[in-house]
């Protein structure tokens, strides 16, 4: 089936054209008419799959039905997600398929000013796509209004069933009818989180694609074993290596984030880091500078480990392993996007085992293992252009010297 035989309007069509969508990817193909029919669904399929698409087709759809039907302005469709730079990006997705549509879309969240957010809405928001927090500011400052809803959307939807977003969840549900349509979309979904998700909506179909192992299947993923105080040797190894190639980086905390970067300047690799500490303005001009090309290597924290869509990343390093084992499947779901292969390899220290461990039961499969060589181990710290190696070059020198005297 291709997009031409849906009953979408035209405008949508064309918009898909332009985008060169032609035919819908399996979860699109799965989730798309059932939505068009006003069913709740909650969708699963595998980072890079083309989610987003899949309910923002149906909920435009929604949108210019609605709007034929009552002229009047309000908000019909609200897209909750975990991040600002998801909801700038959600919203994008939106605008880009609703651009023949005459759709207004809002984008909300937090860290930077009120002013233009509040002009978006003044302007009659036909869709949200927002972060919870700035929304909540907004209703209490009536300015946004979601009492009229027909549909509700939760990207990430475990992650916004989990602990730190469920009460605004809730809080949410209390602001719109009780007569809507509910979609929740996610890469991963545990039991848990099946039962709030049905808590939330009765009749819910599941739709769910390759559960199996939740890695997406067109990233080849490995694990090398590497000591903490190493990992910096060998990520200078890989970049140097890959020298042409688009990584994310994925570290424990922001201060390990600024460390790593400083620790590629030592020896001239260019990278940057992103993270939650960072002022919101800085954060999106430095996703977009590593979208557009003019940074090749982004180093940062699980704030990026979820639903961003940048295509051309070639590579994940987990330079530390993730304390949570979706994170895994998100984090290395940063690359393979679309049809693109994607490689991920995760660093593990004799500290992280028992996080290995865990990513492996929950994916149900062991990682592949990179086996280095003694040799080619030494050879990678031996390689490095950090100077402030030079001491373990001695040890290495004076182990292998004593070696040689026996
Ligand atoms: P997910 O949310 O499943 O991780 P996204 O919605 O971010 O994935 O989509 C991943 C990529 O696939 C995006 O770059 C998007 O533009 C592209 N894409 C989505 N649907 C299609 C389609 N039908 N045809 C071609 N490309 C698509
Ligand atoms: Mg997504």
């Amino acid at each position: 089936m291709k997009f031409e035989d849906y009953r979408i309007a035209e405008s949508i069509k064309k918009a898909l054209s332009e985008l060169k969508f032609k035919k819908p990817t399996d979860i699109q193909f799965k989730a798309i008419t059932p939505i068009l029919n006003g069913e709740d669904v909650l969708a699963i399929a595998q980072t890079g799959t083309g989610k987003t698409a899949a309910f923002v087709i149906p909920a435009i759809e929604m949108v210019l039905q609605e709007k034929k039907r009552h002229a009047d302005a309000h908000i019909r469709c609200l897209t909750l997600v975990p991040t600002r730079e998801l909801a700038v990006q959600i919203s994008k997705v939106f605008e880009e398929i609703g651009k023949y549509s005459k759709l207004k879309v809002a984008c909300l969240h937090g860290g930077v000013e009120q002013e233009k957010q509040i002009q978006s809405l003044t302007a009659g928001a036909d869709v949200l796509v927002t972060t919870p927090g700035r929304m909540f500011d907004l209703i209490h400052q009536g300015f946004a209004d979601i009492s009229k809803l027909k549909m509700l959307i939760l990207d990430e939807a475990d992650l916004m069933l989990d602990l730190g977003f469920y009460k605004d969840v809730t809080d949410t549900l209390k602001h719109i009818p009780k007569k809507r349509q509910t979609l929740f979309f996610s890469a991963t979904i545990d039991k848990k989180i099946k039962k709030l998700a049905y808590s939330v909506v009765k009749n819910a179909i599941r739709i769910q694609i390759s559960p199996k192992n939740p890695v997406a299947k067109n990233i080849d993923h490995a694990v090398v074993f590497v000591e903490m105080d190493d990992k910096r040797f060998f990520l200078e190894n890989i970049l140097k290596e890959y020298e042409n190639k688009k990584f994310v980086v994925f570290v424990r905390t922001k201060v390990r984030a600024e460390r790593v970067v400083k620790a590629m300047e030592r020896v001239e690799l260019k990278s940057v880091f992103l993270h939650g500490g960072i002022e919101q303005k800085e954060r999106f001009k430095i996703l977009e500078a590593f979208r557009n090309g003019e940074e090749r290597v982004l180093v940062t924290t699980d704030v990026a480990a979820r639903g961003i869509d940048i295509p051309d990343v070639e590579y994940v390093i987990n330079y530390d392993l993730p304390d949570n084992p979706e994170n895994y499947v998100h984090r290395v779901g940063r690359t393979g996007r679309g049809r693109n292969r994607g490689q991920a390899l995760s660093f593990c220290s004799d500290t992280e085992v028992l996080l290995l461990e865990a990513i492996e039961e929950y994916t149900g499969e062991e990682i592949l293992q990179y086996e280095v060589k003694p040799e080619d181990y030494d050879q990678i710290i031996f390689g490095s252009e950090d100077s402030s190696n030079d001491w373990k070059r001695l040890m290495k020198q004076f182990e292998t010297d004593e070696w040689l005297d026996k």
